[in-house]
């Protein structure tokens, strides 16, 4: 999809932007004369037209004072850059395969005047050494463009929303995070529908680099809304959370999912039948979740570690009591992270991935106690993240409802060709 987006894109931000290149001197006799002046290329705050710009990635070998010596410069000029350049950026720092610039005079030996580290896509490090030494850190412009995405389910979510090229982060983002306690999205029914309003995220206007979050949402699932509005609730803390129209909060007071990115291999069964023990009832209490050994696993929420030992076919396992009501614990640990009589926090790290005790592959299986049962967490109704405060609702309600009209006024028909709405709605740095 991206090649489409990104043309568009550029037609937009051109249309912005290209404006300001457009100047209308007023000639003598007063008549307007449209001159249209090239564009000057500008990249990390300098005009490229000035230097020979080389450009590279960190090889094998290569540390700042390889790169600088092969462009020739002398090594005393290159510890004193060092020197100077230390408090910004530490050139001991450079990764392999990383991007760098040089931007050299245009002079007989193409001296290097600055040098560009680029260690990740949005920011990086200016080394001037031009005239006096001087470096700094900056990041490119990022602008994020806001879409909208319509679809009827056939057979799963991500089949349709990766027929219309939207990326599968978009598919996780709903179902793993804004309605995983509202909606099981392994039992969306043939003709369940939703409509997203969500925001992709690019550099420097041309790189896109994925799906950036989710603003509302609308799934009809069984014939039932289900609306899901993103808010800032803390906006000292920078917390986020997703509410529906009453201001219910959609999430629960539990993870999903002990392990980030993990892949349930078997589910909460108290009718399983293992061949390997001649098709007997093994009821199977837990919920495993296959990964990889050493993965770390996360408490599902805050809580007391009640347990953290080795037992028989449980392997090595942690067990957390939440509340007087709810337990987790989770088995097959390479390693426990945790001892009895410590706090946890929902996301700590508790412990590895491993394939102690009864096992068969690496995974940590996942179980839920409710008053003492082991039950399916799935199944549950669960409490509430945290509930949107009485002050804060008049003005979360008041908030949503120009998203809720644009959301409403969103149509389902699927048109063949149809370019996705989009606007851009924020640009940083620039
Ligand atoms: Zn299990």
């Amino acid at each position: 999809m991206g090649n489409k987006f990104v043309i568009v894109l550029i037609a937009i931000i051109c249309f912005v932007g290209c404006k300001n290149e457009v100047e209308k001197p007023e000639t003598e006799n007063n008549e307007l004369a449209v001159v249209e002046k090239p564009v000057e290329p500008e990249e990390f705050g300098f005009k490229l037209n000035d230097y020979i710009v080389k450009r590279d990635t960190v090889r094998k070998g290569d540390t700042f004072g390889i790169i600088l010596d092969r462009n020739h410069v002398e090594y005393p000029k290159i510890f004193q850059i060092a020197e100077k350049a230390k408090d910004t950026f530490d050139i001991r720092k450079l990764q392999l395969g990383k991007p760098y610039t040089l931007l050299c005079a245009k002079d007989s030996i193409e001296t290097p005047q600055a040098f560009i580290y680029q260690p990740n896509k949005e920011d990086y490090v200016v080394i001037n050494f031009k005239d006096s030494i001087h470096a700094f850190k900056s990041s490119k412009p990022i602008t994020y463009v806001e879409k909208v995405v319509t679809g009827v389910i056939n057979s799963s979510i991500s089949e349709t929303l990766d027929a219309q090229g939207v990326s599968a982060v978009l598919t996780n983002m709903l179902a793993d995070n804004i309605y995983a306690w509202t909606i099981d999205f392994r039992r969306l029914q043939k003709g369940d529908r939703f409509k997203v309003i969500y925001t992709d995220k690019y550099i420097d206007d041309s790189i896109y680099t994925g799906v950036h979050d989710v603003k509302a949402a609308y799934f009809e699932h069984n014939h039932e809304p289900f609306y899901a509005f993103q808010f800032e609730t803390d906006s000292v803390k920078g917390i986020i959370d997703y509410f529906n129209e009453d201001a219910k909060n959609l999430r629960r007071a539990f993870l999903k999912s002990p392990i980030e990115f993990g892949r349930i291999s078997s589910r909460y069964n108290l009718n399983r039948r293992i061949a390997y023990y001649g098709y007997k009832l093994r009821p199977h209490k837990g919920t495993d979740f296959a990964a990889p050994v050493g993965t770390p696993i996360r408490a599902t929420a805050n809580g007391t570690v009640t347990e953290s030992t080795r037992r028989g076919g449980n392997g090595k396992f942690v067990k957390i009591r939440h509340n007087a009501t709810f337990e987790t614990q989770y088995l097959h640990m390479s390693k426990r992270l945790v001892k009895a009589g410590q706090f946890v926090k929902q996301g700590d790290v508790i412990g590895l991935v491993g394939m102690t005790g009864n096992t068969g592959g690496p995974h940590v299986c996942y179980r839920f106690w409710v008053n003492g049962r082991q039950v399916d967490p799935f199944k549950q109704k669960l409490p509430e993240a945290k509930p949107i405060s009485d002050s804060l609702k008049a003005k979360y309600l008041d908030f949503i409802k120009p998203i809720k009209y644009k959301l409403d006024n969103i149509f389902f028909e699927p048109e063949i060709d149809e370019q996705p709405e989009q606007t851009v709605i924020t640009q940083a740095n620039s």
